[in-house]
């Protein structure tokens, strides 16, 4: 057999399509059919049926995404809150215990305080560039450590070498949301990580057109997540399993652009006056610039910053740029801005969010792929 693509960009443009194409198409058409003619299969969770998540436009996408993380398997789901409430469900049950970062993306901190403990699983959060301190926190029922590759809104970076030692030492199990970094500029699997789960709304699919989720990582994992899924009935159409690979195939433009886009945009705020501060780890001042330049190939299309001033300022700079359409989310072509502290933090309370460092001040921006200049030249007239 032909050697396989071993170049990420390469992956993300064959791993997945079926070839010879079926019927020479290109690229994989949609199948956009419920159910599929019993061919013998003998267990359920084989049937072709869109809820079980095996039609050919999902196991194109499956190849694609396990292929580009380098992991053993992928599965995507209906949106990043169900990769991650299924993949912590299909691990976790009653009695057990989940050690997770304090400063999470804020659907995931609701899943956590609220739904968990209502299914009687317990968690203790913990500060992820602090593993001294993760110890004390370990219990016998202690069963999976979790994680973000930078966290959000602060872009902080936890300490992911020692994250994975200190699951393998106490045997847990590691999942990391890798939403932030994308593939391309890091692959959890790669450095030992068990589960890598994404919100492929974001970066994966890159067009703000779609809501999909992935759970990328070891095989019989993958399997039992799976089987979960197939049972919950978190599936993703067909039609979105194909816009999303299709999204992915423009992956490593999209995400390098942006990485650059973004370091120029935070080192022009940084120097600017009227900003008072500035996160993002692709600057030399982050606290974990020399890790994640280490362990990243990029450093990401978000940052966020404050200007010097109160809460009215930051709302007034919001409402002078003009590029940027103030919504939540992140990843697409678009620029985006948000205030965290009224969109994905906002299920959070006030003291909560001032414990992260979450300022109500703070802006959030998601970069796009829109010429850099525009983007500071808009930036210089709403800073006055
Ligand atoms: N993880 C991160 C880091 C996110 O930013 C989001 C959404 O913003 C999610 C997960 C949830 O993804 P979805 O909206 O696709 O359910």
């Amino acid at each position: 057999m032909a050697k396989l693509p071993q170049h990420l960009e390469t992956k993300l443009i064959h791993a997945g399509e079926p070839r010879p194409g079926i019927e020479g198409a290109v690229t994989i058409p949609i199948f956009q059919s419920a159910t599929f003619e019993y061919a013998d299969q003998d267990d359920y969770h084989k049937l072709k049926y869109i809820r079980l998540n095996n039609t050919p436009n999902h196991d194109a996408v499956h190849r694609t995404l396990a292929a580009v993380e380098n992991a053993e398997a992928a599965l995507v789901t209906a949106s990043g809150m169900a990769a991650i409430s299924t993949a912590l469900l299909t691990v976790l049950s009653a009695g057990d215990h989940l050690l997770v970062q304090d400063c999470l993306y804020g659907g995931t901190h609701d899943f956590v305080t609220n739904d968990l403990p209502s299914f009687g699983i317990n968690y203790d959060f913990i500060k992820p560039d602090q593993p001294d301190s993760w110890n004390r926190l370990l219990r016998r029922e202690t069963k999976v450590i979790y994680l973000e590759t930078m966290s959000n809104p602060l872009l902080q970076v936890p300490d992911l070498k020692a994250a994975i030692d200190f699951a393998k030492s106490n045997r847990l199990l590691s999942f990391i949301d890798n939403t932030f970094a994308s593939p391309v500029n890091f692959r959890p699997p790669e450095h030992g990580f068990d589960l890598s789960l994404h919100s492929c709304t974001k970066y994966l699919n890159g067009h703000s057109d779609i809501v999909a989720g992935a759970v990328i990582g070891r095989g019989n994992l993958v399997d039992r997540v799976k089987h979960r899924l197939d049972r919950f009935g978190g599936s993703l159409d067909p039609h979105a399993a194909f816009l999303l690979h299709r999204g992915m195939k423009t992956l490593a433009l999209r995400v390098r652009f942006q990485n650059e886009s973004t370091l120029a945009l935070a080192r022009f705020l940084e120097r600017h006056p009227g900003v008072e501060s500035v996160y993002y780890a692709g600057l030399p001042s982050h606290p974990r610039h020399a890790v994640a330049r280490e362990l990243f190939n990029g450093f990401g299309g978000v940052l966020s910053f404050e200007l010097k001033g109160g809460v009215e300022k930051a709302a007034q700079f919001m409402k002078k740029v003009v590029l940027p359409i103030s919504a939540p989310s992140l990843g697409g072509v678009e620029t985006l801005i948000t205030r965290p502290a009224t969109t994905s933090h906002s299920g959070m309370s006030r003291e909560d969010r001032r414990q992260l460092g979450i300022s109500d001040r703070l802006i959030r921006l998601a970069v796009g792929i829109e010429a850099t200049e525009d983007l500071i030249e808009d930036f210089q007239q709403a800073l006055g």
